[in-house]
């Protein structure tokens, strides 16, 4: 596994609005510093408490996005140095981490992972929920957490029509909340969809973030 041909190639093969992040998760801290060494800065973890330690043996100006399932009792131990959480999937998970962004005097960013694919396994807000969540207004008044777009995963299949259409659909509804609650908003303004196998599907549907592990660090 050459990580440094895999992270050029794909950086090669993604267009410049749109941001890498290299997927860590179960790969060892030396191999995070070799992708380092060639340049990467954002990486993302699906565990706090894989994330947590591997942030105190790596380089400071590393950009660290929780891309996993986050439970609430967790928040405060990522809450110090994340970049971005992606999986925020209630109004409650939110309100958590605006209280532990308060206290460590920081403005968090967050995305609201919409449920987009057929597997009933996969976590996420549904279209109503996230209309629900967005039209009460509640979240406006958490000064500490930012909420800079949406993220999605499609289903796991072959069918690159399945992936296509659930990206789309995705697309779709942030075009919708884009001008429903955030007008004045400039900073909502990403998607974060597309992962090793799918990330050229997502990136011709809109995404602007790809989160992409096994092609750069080989299978876990
Ligand atoms: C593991 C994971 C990825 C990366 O998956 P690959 O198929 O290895 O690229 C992306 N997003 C999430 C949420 C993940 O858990």
């Amino acid at each position: 596994m050459n990580i440094k041909t895999n992270l050029q190639q794909i950086e090669e093969s993604i267009p410049g609005g749109v941001s890498l992040i290299a997927v860590s998760k179960t790969h060892p801290p030396e191999l995070i510093l070799e992708a380092y060494q060639h340049g990467q800065r954002q990486f993302g973890e699906n565990k706090v408490q894989e994330l947590t330690a591997k942030v105190d043996v790596l380089p400071g100006d590393i950009e660290w996005h929780m891309i996993g399932h986050l439970q609430s009792n967790k928040v405060k131990y990522i809450a110090p140095f994340v970049s971005l959480i992606h999986g925020v999937d209630s109004y409650k998970l939110l309100k958590v981490i605006d209280k532990e962004a308060k206290k460590n005097h920081r403005i968090i960013k967050c995305l609201l992972q919409i449920h987009i694919a057929k597997e009933s396994t996969k976590f996420g807000l549904s279209d109503d929920e996230l209309h629900e969540l967005l039209k009460s207004n509640e979240w406006k008044k958490l000064s500490n957490v930012q909420i800079i777009g949406l993220m999605g995963m499609a289903t796991f299949t072959d069918n690159q029509c399945v992936i296509r259409t659930e990206f789309k659909s995705l697309k779709q509804l942030f075009e919708e909340v884009k001008d429903l609650y955030f007008q004045n908003d400039s900073g909502f303004r990403e998607i974060s969809m597309g992962m090793s196998d799918d990330y050229q599907i997502a990136i011709e549907e809109g995404s602007t973030m790809v989160r992409v592990g096994s092609a750069i660090f080989g299978e876990r």
